[in-house]
């Protein structure tokens, strides 16, 4: 890309914004991880140090030094207590990023130490809690649990279970993800756990059509009625080859969740040109800008809507829009919807 647009990129950044899809391992920064290497080497002083060292601080990342990033992440966030590190910085990030409303994502760890799924879950909590009272007063962050469809359904089913005891004092969980490397499991298996959830009043937001040829998934998933919709590559008949799904999903208007540093970065679009938000964005189609794992792909939510702006032409006002409108396909109360309108729209009134 040419050098930056500075008067479009402080716009972008002074807009109130809201982030839909963010998983917590994938958007810690670099900053982060170093913190949690230390709060490592405090709690195991005795540790390998190469075990430790954080394969990739470079600004561009390929998918190979991706994938590292993520395994040592699991690493360093394997404790209550980094977990909750971890969570807070990342809220954090955002809020000084200009996001205003945020729905974080993240599958609850357990392991043989001190961690189960509810110490996991309300590491994040306590996190929401701290920043929310403190650091990011004004900021409203909501919590969706991820179903990881490369893990056992013993292991959703936990997850599943946990949530039920918390929901009824923690109104921040508000919903289920279900994510995990697409060419793994059979999305039967899920279907009755993200049926429960619904019954439990959370919301919906599947990973759909991350890879071609998936019809009968996609077409599974969206019987289901979810509330949003992550990524969907390969929804729209130019990007598949077919129209299968495409009428009934015209129909459904289910919001999607647009990421794409992480989509061409994963090599699932070939560039930001052929970027099916391109396709949707003519046709009107609901979408929200998200950053996915700001972390793992060295990009902020900023980034994603100065992409946008230079790619596919977007004007202030169309960007105003777009974070504007994303708050009628989150997942927060009628009254949080209200409250954020007014303050996006006393935002529009100073500018
Ligand atoms: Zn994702």
């Amino acid at each position: 890309m040419n050098s930056r647009n500075d008067d479009v990129y402080n716009f972008i950044r002074s807009i109130p914004k809201v982030e839909l899809h963010a998983h917590l391992n994938g958007s810690l920064s670099n900053r982060t991880l170093k913190k949690l290497v230390s709060l490592k080497l405090e709690m195991n002083p005795d540790i390998n140090k190469e075990y430790l060292s954080i394969p990739c601080l470079s600004p561009v990342r390929d998918l190979n030094q991706c994938f590292e990033v993520f395994s040592f992440i699991s690493k360093v966030v394997d404790n209550p207590h980094a977990v909750y590190m971890a969570a807070v910085d990342t809220i954090e990030d955002f809020y000084n990023d200009g996001v205003r409303y945020l729905e974080l994502r993240t599958t609850p760890k357990e392991n043989d130490q001190d961690m189960t799924q509810e110490t996991y879950i309300q590491s994040v909590l306590k996190a929401i809690t701290h920043t929310t009272e403190t650091t990011c007063k004004g900021m409203i962050v909501k919590l969706l649990l991820s179903i990881d469809r490369r893990r056992p359904l013993k292991y959703a089913e936990t997850t599943l279970k946990v949530a039920q005891q918390l929901i009824g004092e923690c109104s921040n969980i508000i919903g289920i993800d279900l994510s995990g490397d697409p060419s793994q499991g059979h999305i039967k298996n899920f279907l009755p756990i993200l049926e429960r959830g619904k019954q439990l009043g959370l919301k919906l937001a599947v990973h759909v059509a991350e890879l071609p040829d998936q019809h009968e998934e996609v077409e599974l998933l969206l019987k289901m009625q979810p509330d949003r919709l992550g990524h969907g590559t390969f929804l729209h008949p130019d990007k598949n080859g077919s129209s299968r799904n495409f009428e009934l999903l015209k129909q459904l208007q289910i919001p999607l969740e647009i990421c794409l540093t992480s989509n061409v970065a994963c090599k699932t679009v070939p560039s930001y040109e052929d970027h099916h938000f391109k396709l949707f964005h003519k046709i009107n189609y609901p979408c929200v800008l998200c950053t996915d794992d700001k972390g793992v792909f060295n990009t902020s939510l900023s980034d994603e809507y100065y992409l946008a702006s230079q790619h596919y032409s977007l004007s202030k006002d169309d960007l105003f829009k777009i974070s504007y409108e994303s708050i009628s396909y989150s997942f927060c109360t009628e009254l949080e919807k209200s409250l954020l309108r007014q303050h996006w729209e006393e935002f529009k009134k100073k500018t």
